[in-house]
């Protein structure tokens, strides 16, 4: 899988974050951010570096996702199917379809979802690092489909 981002970007998001830019984790933010409305689980992404990557363990695939969510440089997302991962860091809200689990992200930089946000943080003097918000229920076609 080759990504379309120059490894430079890539290393300053790190830079910025203080982490190390260890290849594992060039290779693994690469996959993220290049997954579009995929939001991948911990094991798809293992599935699909393995390939390029044969020393890559589990293990490194679980810390390094931890770490860029934890810093705010990809989405981690709790699903009724365990954690995902997406390459929107901005506040938005995700739509969990319950039936075959798709995930649409919707008001990605709404204003109004921002402000709440920063409502909601401002009440514990708290510093908004990475924001999860989900909604589960039925997509459009799963809805119209029948039961
Ligand atoms: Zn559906
Ligand atoms: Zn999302």
């Amino acid at each position: 899988m080759k990504s379309t981002r120059p490894t430079s970007e890539l290393l300053e998001l790190l830079a910025s974050r203080g982490l190390a830019a260890t290849t594992q984790r060039v290779a693994l933010l690469a996959a993220v951010l290049d997954s579009h409305d995929r939001h991948l689980s911990a094991e798809d992404l293992y599935r699909e570096l393995s390939r390029e990557l044969p020393t890559l363990s589990r293990a490194t695939v679980y810390n390094n996702l931890a770490a860029l969510g934890n810093a705010g440089l990809i989405e981690k997302l709790e699903t009724p199917d365990g954690s995902r991962y997406g390459p929107v860091a901005r506040p938005h809200v995700n739509l969990v379809c319950t039936a075959c689990g798709s995930i649409a992200d919707v008001l990605v930089g709404d204003p109004d979802l921002e402000a709440l946000i920063a409502r909601a943080a401002s009440t514990g003097g708290f510093q908004a690092r990475s924001v999860s918000l989900s909604v589960n229920g039925l997509c459009s076609a799963c809805a119209a489909a029948p039961a």
